[in-house]
């Protein structure tokens, strides 16, 4: 007999539990006869919903004006929601929680097809459009980085997001980019602090290669270049020959344009802020003065960017013809987890941009995958006449016209159109877009890598670049991604979601909640761990789903700790949220004697009490039944 009331109460607490579901359904309103007076519908608060981000489980609900409390109140109960909150600045809006298990488009299309309510939106998250204005002085001419329409014609926001990118990441004096270029100005006043040193050279006059790496006092990079001035018709021979040495200074004015691009000491109140604020510039000459050199020159750059762990390398020119050689280095470069972002080039003598993928450009060209190839855009977002393209060969395009950026005092190149500031020139090409790229990539490492440990490898963050930039029409079908680089974008894809929050809903379920802040998950991934344990992941939601409810495997007593981070499908991780833990309750000591569960005592009317009356008797009958078949 005891073994049959058990039986007995756990069919009780079954309907109980199936009651209340039952409720929620069969008094929400199920069609709509009267329109709403305002302009929107359920049909145009839904079809947005995808754009943006909102709170799981709210919603923000508008009464039409004359609707008393005591019927939007039971508006509420229909849906099966209850207010958070008021106010008096939209009048009659109300801040309602939603029941476990309602989607908020499910709630929109019950509230809005209640005739009371002029409309039902989703609680969006808005996001601080925090950006880090700099304090140099010549900010208000970088375009690329903040357009505001300063140039001519040009286009509000025509730019690579920068100062929003700041706020999150402003480089780090971690990574190393290496500028294979014409050499740097390194005692330029708005790029020596971030001039990449070789501490490994404890005396850089001692004549000893005191870090054995077969460079005598290489403090700031190396000179590779060996022909100070090439025949320029056949057979290109080198008239006047040089020695390297260890002076990688700039005789051309090119590579520290280039260098001021990717890393100008930011926020100084210098001249121009560099893309990344804090980098260490390694430079590499093998450019002479006229900005010629060769592949035996160019690739013992690399070799020395690979051992003294360049993260990127800049390679802001080209020619037509393919090297084994020249690939088979980039190709090493790749074994070392270096990117290596080149210029797609110009356009030949023409200055009309060619199709990469018909008339290769090299390095950009080779088909690699640590190399990003760069086409220019100009201050409209428009792909710049001269740029190269290639819907193939040729991955993103970044602002490459009218560029300000460091230059050695007097000397400039010809790519260059003067500028009243003494240092800083306005120069034009995809040699000044693909530093910007560089200067992307290195923001990414910096905060992927370095702030938080997550250890981006350089498929991720070539993959970031792609996937987060600007669509833009002059680039679509002209180039692979048809994407401007976007820096916000790309360094705020994978934020850290916050404010993990965690409450044990009963013995065996824990409800747990989060702040989302990245802006290209695909989705979250949830991970537990009991006390003692180590994490094992239970779950991944979709994007825009802030909540999650663990029903698996939860004992009654016990703690259970959490954390979560998003992903993407690039694929890539974010890091993880704060730690947050619950205890689930003991479960209930069950009820002994007469009235048999939860439901008859709580009925409020009568339909539902017969109902729950005739769900109580299901079991009684399963008794008689199993008695009856016991006797058979
Ligand atoms: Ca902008
Ligand atoms: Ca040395
Ligand atoms: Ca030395
Ligand atoms: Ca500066």
């Amino acid at each position: 007999m005891k073994k049959l009331f058990y039986v007995f109460i756990l069919f009780a607490l079954v309907s109980c539990g199936a009651q209340q579901t039952a409720t929620i359904s069969s008094d929400a309103p199920q069609t709509s006869t009267v329109q709403s007076a305002v302009h929107v519908t359920a049909q145009s608060i839904i079809a947005q919903m995808d754009k943006g981000k909102y709170r799981e489980g709210e919603l923000l609900v508008k009464f039409k004006s004359g609707v008393v409390t005591t019927s939007s109140l039971k508006i509420h109960q229909g849906v099966g929601a209850s207010v958070t909150n008021k106010f008096t600045v939209v009048p009659n809006l109300e801040l309602v929680k939603l029941p476990q298990g309602l989607s908020i488009k499910d709630a929109i299309l019950q509230y809005m097809a209640d005739p009371n309510v002029e409309y039902a939106e989703p609680n969006y998250i808005k996001r601080a459009s925090a950006a880090r204005i700099p304090t140099d002085q010549y900010f208000g001419q970088q375009w690329s980085l903040h357009n505001i329409g300063q140039f001519a014609g040009g286009a509000e926001d025509a730019d690579i997001d920068a100062p929003e990118a700041w706020d999150i990441s402003q480089g780090s004096s971690s990574i190393i980019v290496a500028v294979l270029d014409t050499g740097i100005d390194y005692n330029h006043p708005d790029l020596v602090s971030n001039i990449w040193i070789n501490t490994g050279e404890t005396s850089c006059i001692d004549g000893i290669d005191n870090d054995g790496n077969g460079y005598i006092d290489d403090c700031k990079g190396w000179d590779f270049s060996r022909c100070a001035q090439f025949n320029p018709s056949p057979p290109y021979n080198c008239i006047t020959s040089k020695s390297p040495d260890k002076y990688p200074m700039d005789d051309n004015g090119h590579g520290t344009h280039v260098a001021g691009i990717i890393g100008a000491v930011g926020n100084n109140g210098v001249g121009i802020a560099g893309v990344m604020w804090n980098v260490k510039l390694m430079a590499l000459k093998f450019l002479n003065a006229d900005g010629e050199g060769t592949i035996a020159d160019e690739i013992e750059g690399i070799q020395y960017a690979i051992a003294k762990g360049a993260k990127i390398i800049n390679a802001s020119f080209g020619s037509g013809e393919y090297s084994q050689v020249e690939y088979n280095a980039i190709n090493a470069a790749n074994a070392a987890g270096i990117l290596f972002v080149a210029a797609a080039g110009n356009g030949g003598e023409d200055g009309i941009g060619d199709n990469n993928d018909l008339t290769p450009f090299y390095p950009a060209s080779y088909n690699l995958p640590n190399i990003i190839s760069v086409a220019a855009t100009d201050q409209n977002d428009v792909r710049a006449s001269f740029s190269n393209f290639g819907p193939t060969s040729v991955h993103v395009a970044a602002p490459g016209v009218y560029i300000l950026s460091t230059v050695p005092l007097g000397v400039t190149f010809a790519l260059c159109t003067g500028s009243p500031y003494a240092g800083y020139d306005f120069c034009t090409g995809t040699s000044m877009a693909a530093p910007h790229v560089s200067g992307l990539a290195g923001l990414l490492y910096s905060y992927y890598n370095g702030i938080h440990n997550t250890q981006f490898d350089l498929s991720q963050v070539r993959n970031t670049i792609f996937r987060y930039g600007d669509v833009l029409p002059t680039l679509t079908g002209w180039i692979q991604t048809g994407k401007r680089i976007n820096a916000h974008w790309a360094v705020s894809s994978l934020l850290i979601p916050t404010n993990l929050a965690t409450t044990a809903t009963s013995p065996t379920q824990i409800s747990i909640t989060w702040s989302d802040n990245a802006t290209g998950e695909d989705g979250y991934k949830i991970e537990r761990k009991v006390s003692g344990g180590s994490y094992t992941q239970i779950a991944v939601v979709a994007l825009n789903t802030m909540t999650y409810t663990d029903s698996s495997g939860i004992s009654p007593t016990t703690t259970y700790t959490y954390r979560v981070r998003a992903y993407n499908t690039i694929p890539a991780d974010s890091s993880y949220s704060n730690e947050a833990s619950a205890t689930t309750p003991a479960e209930p000591v069950v009820p002994t004697g007469g009235g048999g569960g939860c439901s008859i005592g709580a009925r409020q009317n009568t339909p539902t009490a017969v109902a729950d009356f005739v769900v109580m008797l299901i079991p009684l009958l399963f008794v008689v039944v199993i008695k009856f078949r016991r006797r058979v």
